[in-house]
């Protein structure tokens, strides 16, 4: 069949982490791209960047960051000499910082196209038969264009639960609760994942009383058990109430706030609140997405069905981000979003999906990647660990927070290390080092005959190498 006239090389659906760098990427590559977009603020206007620049991973770093000041300031600043008499929370600048950070962001992705090359069409893309794009502008315009490749890219929405519609006002997604204007007496967040710890955090350290309810027996079951224990001591330190095993059921709004009812081992629970956050996980975004037409089929969970290289099995239609298997993550998005683009410039991409790192922006942060020490056993490798306090740690002791520890799995064997599990200062920022290690396949041996500078919160993956040959110089090795 003769092809449509067309219009772009490739035509990428979604500017978010997964969109828009392989928007960069194919331009970068030399081909004609555009980039289709239908986010809209709440003032109704667009901006690039998707969930995590808007509502996502930017601002809850913003709010993270300040209320994190403002919790030290508080309990910490007194160690180290600095008395600030009374402190005022000014949430109105707190809230006006974190807007102004994701609008610089927001506004540097139109930059970064402009720069590239990359045409940004403010719209909602649909995908028709032949790689052709129906784009439905925010006036309602309709046009027609068509390209040699697609890349879907729509990304993800919050989960609902649906006795506990969002109604905006008391029951409210992850995006209203970054920008509440008020701290909440009572917050109940639904949900112990990622994001209810990091927005529970947020709002516990500027003093709300939280209630976390979490559906599961355990607390982050995917980490691994010693972080995972670790972390409940100290979310518990910060005064954060996790209930686990906790089934919400219903709730009611009423004049003495939203009753909150659950059940739990010893049966039917509820609790009053003046906010409920419900963050119980992402769904894959594809409204309006796909003609029935264009051929790509959705799987059972409701993601868009791909192979290990996001095709669609439509030719040359390929999908990536949050909108296709895998865990929700900016980085694994990203990552897919370049390979794709280099695979339709015929260039070779891989994404190592073993091993992509998971954060949670908690004090202390937590972080890991590869194999927990039970994957490991499970998989049969025989396995030796290294643990290293970071109350051990200098530059931890300088900055008052020595809370956590690095844990290096290896392979007794050859020496491989299989994961990294990092609670602690920094540990976002410190696990690069052991993903890179892994990547190159690196050995504990590698690390131990690493220099690291000293004093740094790095010393630490260096000692925990160490003591996987309980070599470790800085503590006792056990
Ligand atoms: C509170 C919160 C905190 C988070 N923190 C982190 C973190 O610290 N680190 C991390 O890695 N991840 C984090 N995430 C997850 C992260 O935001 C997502 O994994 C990431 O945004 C997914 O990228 P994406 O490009 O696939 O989709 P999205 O970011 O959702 O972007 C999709 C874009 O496509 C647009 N779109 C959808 N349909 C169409 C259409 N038909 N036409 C045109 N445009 C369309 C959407 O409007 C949106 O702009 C967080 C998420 C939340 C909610």
């Amino acid at each position: 069949m003769a092809e449509a006239r067309l219009d772009f090389d490739v035509m990428v659906i979604g500017g978010g982490p997964a969109g828009y760098p392989a928007a960069i990427r194919a331009a970068q590559n030399g081909l004609k791209v555009a980039c289709v977009d239908a986010w809209r603020n709440r003032d109704g206007s667009s901006a690039l960047g998707g969930t995590c620049l808007n509502a996502g991973c930017i601002p809850s770093k913003a709010m993270l960051e300040s209320s994190e000041l403002w919790h030290r300031a508080q309990h910490e600043f007194s160690a180290h000499g600095i008395k600030v008499g009374s402190l005022t929370l000014d949430l109105a600048t707190m809230q006006k910082r974190r807007a102004a950070i994701v609008r610089g962001m927001t506004g540097g992705i139109a930059s970064l196209f402009k720069a590239a090359g990359v045409t940004a069409i403010y719209g909602k893309g649909r995908l028709l038969a032949r790689r052709e794009v129906e784009v439905t502008a925010a006036d309602g315009q309709v046009s027609r264009l068509a390209a040699r490749h697609v890349v879907l890219a729509s990304g993800s929405v919050p989960s609902e639960l649906k006795a506990l519609p969002f109604d905006g006002a008391n029951i409210i997604d992850s995006w209203s609760a970054l920008e509440l204007d008020t701290v909440p007496r009572r917050l109940c967040v639904i949900g112990a994942g990622v994001i209810g710890l990091e927005l529970g955090s947020v709002w516990r350290r500027l003093g709300a009383e939280v209630v976390t309810l979490e559906a599961l027996d355990a607390l982050l079951p995917m980490a691994d058990a010693q972080l995972a224990t670790e972390a409940g001591r100290h979310f518990k330190k910060l005064g954060l109430d996790i209930r686990l095993g906790a089934k919400v059921s219903a709730a009611v709004p009423g004049k003495d706030g939203v009753s909150v009812r659950y059940a739990d081992a010893r049966g039917e629970q509820s609790l009053l609140a003046d906010k409920v956050v419900v963050a119980v996980g992402r769904r894959p975004y594809t409204e309006g997405l796909l003609d029935a037409a264009s051929g790509v089929t959705l799987d059972e969970r409701g993601f868009i069905g791909v192979d290990e290289r996001c095709a669609t099995g439509v030719e040359n239609v390929w999908a990536v981000g949050d909108v296709v298997r895998g865990p929700m993550l900016a980085h694994k998005g990203k990552e897919e979003g370049i390979a794709v683009a280099d695979r339709i410039a015929g260039k070779y991409a891989h994404v190592n999906y073993e091993l992509i790192p998971s954060v949670i922006y908690t004090a202390p942060e937590i972080a890991w990647a590869g194999k927990t020490e039970a994957q490991a056993k499970e998989a049969g490798i025989e396995c030796k660990a290294g643990v290293f306090p970071f109350a051990a740690s200098g530059r931890a002791k300088a900055m008052e927070s020595t809370a956590g520890f690095v844990k290096l799995i290896a392979n007794r064997v050859t020496d491989e290390i299989l994961g990294v599990h990092i609670i602690g200062p920094m540990a976002g920022e410190l696990i690069a080092e052991a993903v890179l290690a892994m990547e190159f396949r690196g050995s504990a041996e590698d690390l131990q005959r690493t220099i690291h500078a000293h004093p740094t919160l790095a010393e630490a993956v260096h000692e925990a190498a160490l003591a996987a040959d309980k070599r470790a110089i800085d503590n006792i090795n056990r």
